[in-house]
Formats: C-alpha cells, sequence, structure tokens
C-alpha cells in the first residue's frame, strides 16, 4: 500500500498568446487530478483550448486560507494538483503565496513549471540593465501611498519594474516624473505577445506625453520600466553618505570605504575619497 503524498505544480500560463503553453505545462495539466486555478472560468477556456478535462477547483485571494487547507487535504491524500493564475507564472502579484508557504513548511512537494511571466518578458526586451533589478508589482491605488513608495525608490540604482493597469498609467506616469524627474530613461512595455504589442523607450516625460496624446497607449496591459539612478550620481551618493557615516562611526576610513564599496557597488576609490571628505566635516 503506497501512503505518498500528492505533488503540487506551480504553472505558468500564457500572457496573452496562447502558444506560449509549454509542451510540459500541457502534460502536468492534462495528468493532474485537479487543476486550482484563480478563475476557473478564465482557465477552463484555456484547458477547452487544449482539449484538457480536469476538475477544478478555485484559490483567489478573498478564499486563499480556506481553499489552500483542501488543497493540502488533497496532497496529503495522494493527489496531485496544479495552480494556475490568469495569466503569466502564479504568485506574481498573483494569489498562491500562502499555499506555497503552507506546503513547504508541511515538507508537500512544490514543482515549478516555469513559463511565461510578465516581468521577465519586459525587461529582456527593455534594453535596460538586466543583471540586477527590483519588482515592485503594483504601485498602491491612493497617490499618497504611491508618492511615499515613490520616494524610498529614488535613490535605486538598479532598473525598477512596476505593473500597471490601463486605470492608473497616466497617473503613475505622472507621479514618477514628479519624483524621479523627467530625464529618468524609462520604458513602457503594453499587450506583450498580444495583437497591439508596443514597447516605448524614452525619457519619464517624453513618455508621459506620449502616453497623454494617444489614448490607444492607455489601452490594456503594461509593464513599467525605469532606468536605475546612475551610480556615482547626486542621488546614489546620499544614500552612500549615509552608509559611510554609520561605517565611519565604527571602522578605520580604510575599512570603512572598502565595505561601503562592497555594499553599495561603488568604486573603492571614490568612496575613500567621499570618506575622507565625510570625516573632514
Ligand atoms: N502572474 C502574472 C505574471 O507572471 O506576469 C502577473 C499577474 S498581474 C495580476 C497582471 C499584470 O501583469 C497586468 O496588470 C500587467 O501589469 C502585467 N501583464 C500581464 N500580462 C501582460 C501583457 N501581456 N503585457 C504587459 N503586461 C502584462
Amino acid at each position: 500500500m503506497s501512503n505518498a503524498v500528492g505533488r503540487l505544480y506551480i504553472v505558468a500560463t500564457p500572457i496573452g498568446n496562447r502558444e506560449d503553453i509549454s509542451a510540459r505545462a500541457i502534460e502536468v495539466l492534462r495528468s493532474v487530478d485537479r487543476v486550482v486555478a484563480e478563475d476557473t472560468r478564465h482557465s477552463r477556456r484555456l484547458l477547452t483550448y487544449l482539449a484538457i478535462d480536469r476538475p477544478m477547483m478555485s484559490l483567489h485571494e478573498h478564499n486563499e486560507t480556506g481553499a489552500a487547507q483542501r488543497v493540502i487535504e488533497y496532497l496529503l491524500a495522494g493527489e496531485s494538483l496544479a495552480l494556475v493564475s490568469d495569466a503569466g507564472t502564479p504568485l506574481i502579484s498573483d494569489p498562491g503565496f500562502s499555499l506555497v508557504r503552507s506546503c513547504r513548511e508541511q515538507g508537500l512537494p512544490v514543482v515549478p513549471v516555469p513559463g511565461p511571466s510578465a516581468l521577465i518578458a519586459a525587461l529582456s526586451v527593455s534594453g535596460l540593465p538586466t543583471d540586477r533589478f527590483r519588482f515592485e508589482g503594483f504601485l498602491p491605488r491612493r497617490q499618497q501611498a504611491r508618492l511615499a513608495l515613490l520616494e524610498t525608490l529614488r535613490h535605486e540604482t538598479v532598473t525598477m519594474i512596476f505593473y500597471e493597469s490601463s486605470h492608473r498609467v497616466l497617473e503613475a506616469l505622472r507621479d514618477l516624473v514628479a519624483v524621479l524627474g523627467p530625464a529618468r530613461p524609462a520604458v513602457l512595455a503594453r499587450e506583450l505577445t498580444k495583437l497591439h504589442e508596443t514597447v516605448i523607450s524614452a525619457p519619464l516625460a517624453e513618455l508621459l506625453e506620449r502616453v497623454e496624446a494617444d489614448e490607444h497607449q492607455r489601452k490594456g496591459e503594461f509593464v513599467l520600466m525605469l532606468a536605475g539612478a546612475p551610480a556615482g550620481s547626486d542621488a546614489a551618493m546620499q544614500d552612500v553618505d549615509g552608509l559611510l557615516n554609520i561605517l565611519l562611526d565604527e571602522l578605520p576610513l580604510k575599512q570603512a570605504a572598502a565595505l561601503a564599496a562592497r555594499i553599495s557597488g561603488e568604486k573603492k576609490n571614490l568612496l575613500y575619497q567621499r570618506a575622507l571628505e565625510l570625516a573632514r566635516r
């Protein structure tokens, strides 16, 4: 008699073009006992297109705790399940986090079936540095909270990525210009893998102008990306000053500069000069 537990597969699905489903995703969706979907009606259409008929259950932000408990009971009973979201990779600005965390805490196998995700698709064509990036998901809806969050990103030196909806893309761009300035290089990727796919690269103020001038550019789904503040820029150096000041309280100047260089990615010589200046003040 086998008392093996089942596996939970985290299955990425297309973000627009159905042909982007992977062969392995199809095989897994066909083989599992149950498909757990953010919106069962939406995912049923994809399964029907793939000629797959599996029992489905829903797991979304409003029922995640109860639904996760049921998923775990099925897994413990030996069933295998696939989690899908409406589009892209589950858990990435989509439900599933508390389910996966609970499974891992209980030692239940969670298996990735990787595939599309809007943030990686957008980044890969952005022309912005890809070696380091910061994904911020959706910006807050309320302007005050949005501005406060953007303020914390002002000195960020790595590429920044946001998800945005058609309702708020203009407001987001206006606030970005206000906080990060008109010249910050930006890229707006719209409707990726779909009929009206467009990717616009421009300084923030120009991007805002183009989106304001053309209502088509406000329709659909968006990934908004920004270049980081240049290393060594005033903005970046203000952050480094804070770091250096803390380290200088505890360490000799040379060591403080070396450590600050490792933490910030700035050049050691530059930080040594800066530390000398700060120490003099
Ligand atoms: N889990 C998904 C993923 O892996 O990309 C993201 C889900 S999130 C609820 C939906 C957001 O992703 C949209 O508002 C948009 O910002 C972005 N997005 C999804 N599909 C997109 C597409 N085809 N083109 C551009 N952005 C897209």
